[in-house]
């Protein structure tokens, strides 16, 4: 029962040769969430423009934002 084993040697072998970050999804024009392709390890852009780790928190933060965006968009089209 050691499922996590593949994630580990992925977290590996990302810290030896750094992650391999997609934007999984963009929030606003600013803001984006990064994932990494091989450990699955989540980033997003902080309110300084810089990367941090996506918490429970950002991720609350991001969907706030990201319903605020979507809504003013609606409003310019
Ligand atoms: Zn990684």
């Amino acid at each position: 029962m050691k499922k996590s084993t593949n994630q580990n040697a992925f977290k590996i072998i990302c810290d030896i040769i750094g992650h391999k970050y997609v934007v999984s999804k963009q929030v606003t024009s600013h803001v984006k969430e990064y994932t990494c392709k091989c450990c699955k390890k989540q980033l997003t852009t902080n309110s300084n423009g810089d990367l941090t780790e996506l918490t429970p928190t950002f991720k609350e933060i991001n969907s706030i934002l990201e319903d605020i965006y979507t809504r003013r968009m609606v409003r310019i089209k």
